[in-house]
């Protein structure tokens, strides 16, 4: 079988980097629960405040730098294209760290902060200048007065879910970062890639909801276990 590689990571690999997230600050932002911002319910009722926050949180991107755990995933995928085999990153996190430590072939499932949509003409578009501040960006090819966060909100489908697939169907070697296995439909792939007779590793401080005795587990951070993992994850594929 020819090999074929699926990288997952969530939120410990984005925390090794200072990236906040809902679970700090006791959960709160302005007094609100997460599932009270991060809806379509909560933009369609109250948008300025879905605004000002991640307004807030695509400004907080200019303080946090990729750690080298982004680092060591980059080189791991810069390695298997050198080699000719495929390595794709899934990631759950909407920061761009990934890109900015030299990341390819990636699937950000859950949307990035970085990108803005439009509700009316679903015109995409990088954003990454307009960071502060509370004003609402318009649609440059409608004109439609305010773009989204393009970021999947609780009870929104996931984005890539159809390539998510196709990489999975082929996976021989699935390595799992910094998740803790209880998000689906991402929580499912280490399941799905063991069933189908993957390898598959996992790094996280403590052991994932998911894990299971068959999957080879680095416990720590990422940003101090991975350099070394990717090192032995190589050697054992040969490039
Ligand atoms: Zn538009």
């Amino acid at each position: 079988m020819k090999t074929q590689i699926v990288i997952l990571t969530g939120a410990g690999i984005s925390a090794d980097s200072g990236v906040a997230t809902f679970r700090d600050h006791g959960g709160l932002w302005e007094g609100h629960r997460p599932e009270e911002v991060a809806t379509p319910q909560a933009w369609a009722a109250d948008p300025a405040m879905v605004w000002r926050f991640y307004q807030m949180r695509r400004a907080s991107l200019k303080d946090v730098e990729p750690n080298p755990g982004h680092f060591a995933i980059a080189e791991l995928q810069r390695r298997a294209k050198t080699a000719g085999v495929p390595c794709t990153l899934v990631t759950q996190n909407v920061d761009d760290l990934h890109e900015r430590a030299g990341s390819t072939d990636l699937l950000h499932m859950h949307g990035e902060l970085v990108k803005l949509r439009c509700e009316r003409c679903d015109h995409h578009e990088t954003n990454d200048h307009d960071l502060e501040g509370d004003r609402w960006i318009p649609c440059r090819s409608c004109g439609y007065e305010k773009l989204r966060p393009d970021i999947v909100w609780f009870g929104e489908i996931p984005f890539h879910l159809d390539r998510i697939e196709e990489v999975m169907a082929g996976c021989t070697q699935f390595l799992s970062v910094g998740t803790s296995g209880v998000v689906y439909p991402a929580a499912g792939l280490l399941h799905l890639a063991r069933s189908r007779g993957a390898e598959t590793w996992v790094n996280s401080l403590d052991p994932p909801e998911n894990m299971d005795a068959r999957d080879r587990f680095f416990p720590g951070r990422g940003a101090e276990v991975l350099p070394g993992l990717v090192e032995e994850f190589c050697s054992e594929l040969g490039f």
